[in-house]
């Protein structure tokens, strides 16, 4: 989580690239399903960061399924579908889906549930929709990944002014959490929230055009 323009998209395309590599090379040769909430998916960026690492973008390409979620009963129902997909990538002997990107995971929930009134039941369907994605993680031994903007809240006087949507439900169904803060220029800053086996800690990363790079 993080605020606009943190990474959160950049880091979802080069997951997709990376999750391709070979094994030695920290990949798991896999291939990539994408629930795109924002139409902020970019096929150009895709091969600009696959060429990047020396691979061939158009392939790269092939192995990357972008589904677009309307609204946010069709982004639960575009789970369902990534399961079809998976299985069958399966049968057909293709790469297998190892990463499952939702970018973003809240912004049609909390467009479309707005108000204290309406709290109670966007909370219950994300829930469910957190749980349908964890579900897929297990069956197909694969790692799902969403994005949550955070926005500053101005009336806070103390500590960090940002929160995430969707609040702890979000929070603490993710096993880890990367909190993203932007720095100066094309720096950012990641920092590992709450892991259950590793320590909390912050590392600087630049976003360029052959995308994220360490500092
Ligand atoms: P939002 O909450 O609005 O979705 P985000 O966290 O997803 O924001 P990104 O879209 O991942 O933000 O990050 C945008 C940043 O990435 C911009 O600062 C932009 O300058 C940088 N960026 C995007 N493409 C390139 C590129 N080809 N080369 C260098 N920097 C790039
Ligand atoms: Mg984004």
């Amino acid at each position: 989580f993080g605020e606009f323009g943190s990474g959160k998209t950049q880091i979802c395309h080069q997951l997709a690239v990376n999750v391709q590599l070979p094994r030695d090379k920290g990949g798991l040769e896999g291939s990539v399903i994408v629930i795109d909430t924002e139409k902020t998916f970019r096929p150009e960026r895709i091969i600009q960061m696959a060429e990047a690492k020396g691979l061939d973008g158009k392939e790269v390409l092939k192995n990357i399924y972008v589904a677009h979620a309307y609204n946010s009963n069709h982004q639960m129902l575009l789970v369902d579908n990534a399961k079809e997909l998976a299985q069958k990538l399966a049968k057909e002997g293709k790469p297998p889906v190892r990463l499952l990107i939702v970018d973003s995971l809240t912004s049609h929930f909390r467009a479309e549930y707005v108000g204290r009134g309406a709290l109670a039941d966007r909370q219950q369907k994300l829930n469910r929709h957190l749980h349908d994605l964890m579900r897929f993680g297990e069956i197909f031994n694969a790692a799902v990944v969403v994005t949550n903007q955070v926005m500053a809240k101005p009336d806070t006087f103390y500590g960090d002014p940002t929160r995430p949507i969707g609040g702890h439900i979000v929070a603490h169904t993710a096993t880890y959490r990367v909190y993203l803060r932007k720095g100066k220029g094309e720096l950012r800053v990641a920092r590992l929230i709450d892991s259950p086996h590793l320590p909390e800690a912050e590392v600087v990363f630049k976003i360029t055009e052959r995308g994220i790079e360490d500092k």
